[in-house]
């Protein structure tokens, strides 16, 4: 027999319960198109607390963005470096930024979709495999790079509780940053672009570019954790 007073302490357990897990953001996390640390990248993503994720490989990925129900999920994370999309795939895209759905892009994801030009507007910069022009060239990559992250921006809700820190991971150079990416994080090393990231508001979705994340030593460093961990903060507050 259940007594009134355990019935009001199990609904109460119950109640508490169904709080943590709707207070949990969720992410879709989508993969594909490069190699890369599995294992380091996703104990990341399980070191931060109230948050779940779902992780969606190419190229099923690209046709399940445009199905996935638009509230089982808070935000999305590209970490994938597909070459190529279809106009129906393109949609997808297009349907997430109509839901306003904030978008992380991080380090090799720059890269994606060289053929699709709108893509470029919607990560607010582009890494250029084959030269842009005789006046641009090309984009270049160096790995293994120690190099100072610095937080240009200090009261950003992105950035915020930040310092300047160091790193050591791949720099791309000569990257294509669109006028409307407001810069967050640059770093002086001379062989990078200046500018390593970036936010910017696409139709009704905020965005946000990441350049550093090639494997483990961004993935454990603390400072990076907690950057990350504030940019889906951000792109998923209205
Ligand atoms: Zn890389």
């Amino acid at each position: 027999m259940i007594t009134r007073t355990s019935r009001i302490l199990i609904i109460a357990l119950l109640l508490i319960s169904f709080n943590l897990s709707a207070s949990k953001l969720k992410i879709l996390i989508v993969t594909g198109g490069h190699d890369f640390d599995r294992e380091s990248f996703f104990q990341m993503f399980d070191s931060f607390s109230n948050l779940t994720y779902t992780e969606l490989i190419h190229p099923e990925a690209r046709v399940q963005l445009g199905t996935v129900d638009l509230n089982s999920f808070d935000a999305v994370v590209f970490y994938d470096m597909p070459k190529t999309i279809t106009d129906e795939e393109k949609k997808s895209y297009y349907r997430l930024l109509n839901a306003g759905k904030g978008l992380l892009f991080l380090h090799h994801s720059i890269c994606a979709y060289q053929d699709w030009p709108e893509y470029e507007s919607i990560v607010g910069g582009k890494y250029y495999e084959t030269k842009k022009d005789d006046k641009f060239g090309t984009s270049s990559y160096q790995h293994d790079v120690d190099f100072n992250v610095h937080i240009m921006q200090s009261s950003h809700p992105l950035t915020k509780g930040l310092i300047d820190f160091a790193i050591h991971d791949e720099i791309y150079g000569n990257l294509e940053v669109l006028p409307e990416s407001y810069p967050l994080l640059s770093t002086d090393h001379p062989k990078s672009n200046i500018l390593i990231g970036w936010t910017l508001k696409k139709s009704n979705s905020k965005i946000v570019f990441i350049q550093p994340g090639h494997d483990k030593n961004s993935f454990n460093n603390l400072n990076y954790r907690k950057l990350i961990k504030q940019a889906i903060i951000y792109i998923t507050t209205k």
